[in-house]
């Protein structure tokens, strides 16, 4: 069986990964010159995301995705505070629960290791055709073609090969972008870091309708794993930082956002975060400008069925059929778990128990079960934004604690098992 993927991102990647380790035939072919050429700050990998890795790579290879990412006592409750940082309510979580909070840079370069000659990359993909014997051939800007018994669109939001198959695009804008950015760890800046921070990440709201999601990012201090045992496949570890992102209606956002340059974005954030908490206005104002990235927030409807089309030898997972905004913390993990999913189905058809076109429905519905939920607790925070940001809309915080309660709540059922709990603070804007 040859299998050709579009799109060596986190999904894609991870499915490479189960497929040449089980023996399969399998090429990726991505749009980026090179697995480091990308950006990317900080994803979250849920217990079954882990779980998925752990069994499709080698231990050494795990040990040193671990061994990359940051330990569990960076992440030991995720707050949901006003724009003072004031907590709102705060979800412990469960520290026997394996989870990553690892670099999206690193995690890809992991991802693509040991798939030398697998691998090709400045390929972008165009369109497909479905040959005459059943095969489907690819096709690339460049002109060159790949043939395979099944082509995989894990090319992401926007996915080219999931329109193919929908007739129309899998996702639309939902009226919400980001600016998200990192500011590096030096004691100048850890001095400002505010405290509630320290023992998780927070999404903050403020009247108005702005948003920002905080988090320390130090695989260093207390790595899960130690980096310098990882030998055989080396670990990535990124310098402390603190990851960031603020979130807010677009029409609060200049309209060419995503073309200004990062110290035009810097400004941006600046006017966005007047009123709130000097130390975040002051670490936020202290990140790479090189680094700031705008992005505009887009979502599945996951009240629409999510394959509207008959399996056949083409197949997407992700991103491209799911996708869904950073806020829940979920599309990494949903695409590993597709990634997961779809491997074991291939691995029947080599078996002789399945076929081609019944692993691709089997597949398809069983990512049915799980991702549309995703992308609804991935939706949930942005509805406080909205009720935030909304005419009249100066709402007190604790009005707004129902909805925070879903928020929190969204978070406890993607990174683990803690009871939100309404702290005693009152706050107001
Ligand atoms: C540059 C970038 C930065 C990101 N940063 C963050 C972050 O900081 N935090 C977070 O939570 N999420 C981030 N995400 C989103 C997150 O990576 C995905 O939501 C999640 O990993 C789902 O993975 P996926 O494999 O479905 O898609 P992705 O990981 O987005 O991968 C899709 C891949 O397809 C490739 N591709 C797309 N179109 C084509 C084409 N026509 N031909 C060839 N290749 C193509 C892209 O180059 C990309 O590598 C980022 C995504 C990107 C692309």
């Amino acid at each position: 069986m040859r299998v050709v993927v579009i799109g060596a991102g986190i999904g894609g990647l991870a499915l490479a990964q189960a497929l040449h380790r089980a023996g399969v035939d399998v090429r990726v072919h991505d749009r980026d010159a090179a697995v480091s050429a990308t950006g990317g700050y900080r994803l979250h990998l849920d217990a079954t995301a882990c779980a998925a890795l752990r069994r499709h790579l080698r231990p050494a290879h795990y040990q040193a995705v671990l061994a990359s990412s940051a330990g569990s006592g960076g992440f030991r409750q995720f707050a949901v505070t006003d724009h003072r940082l004031r907590p709102l309510l705060v979800a412990p979580q469960d520290p026997g629960e394996e989870r990553l909070l690892i670099g999206r840079v690193p995690l890809r370069r992991l991802l693509a290791h040991g798939l030398d000659g697998r691998l090709f990359l400045g390929r972008e993909f165009t369109h497909h055709r479905v040959d005459g014997d059943g095969t489907v051939t690819a096709h690339f800007a460049d002109g060159s073609v790949d043939s395979a018994d099944l082509l995989v669109g894990a090319d992401g939001v926007g996915s080219r090969v999931a329109r193919a198959l929908a007739g129309r695009p899998t996702s639309a804008p939902v009226g919400i972008s980001g600016i998200a950015g990192r500011t590096r760890l030096d004691p100048g800046t850890d001095r400002r870091v505010p405290e509630v921070l320290r023992a998780g990440p927070a999404l903050a709201f403020a009247p108005g309708g702005v948003g920002a999601f905080l988090s320390l990012h130090d695989p260093l201090r207390a790595p899960a794993v130690d980096p310098a045992t990882c030998r055989e496949v080396p670990a990535i570890v990124e310098a402390p930082q603190l990851v960031w992102g603020l979130i807010a209606p677009d029409r609060l956002l200049p309209r060419d956002l995503r073309e200004r340059s990062g110290a035009a974005l810097a400004e941006v954030a600046t006017d966005l975060l007047a009123g709130w908490s000097g130390d975040v206005r002051s670490v936020v104002g202290a990140a790479d400008r090189d680094d700031l990235g705008a992005y505009r927030f887009h979502a599945a409807d996951p009240d629409a069925e999510l394959t509207p089309w008959p399996a056949g030898p083409v197949v997407c997972l992700g991103d491209a059929v799911h996708a869904m905004p950073p806020t829940g913390g979920m599309a990494a993990a949903t695409a590993i778990r597709d990634a997961d999913l779809l491997a074991g189905h291939l691995a029947a058809v080599r078996a002789g128990t399945s076929s081609l076109a019944l692993a691709v429905h089997d597949h398809q519905r069983q990512m049915a079960t799980y991702a549309p939920a995703a992308v609804r607790e991935s939706l949930a925070p942005l509805r406080w934004i909205r009720a935030a940001g909304s005419p009249g809309g100066r709402l007190v915080a604790r009005g707004l604690l129902p909805v925070a309660a879903l928020a929190a709540g969204t978070h406890r059922a993607l990174t683990g098992r803690g009871r939100p709990a309404p702290t005693d603070g009152t706050s107001g804007p």
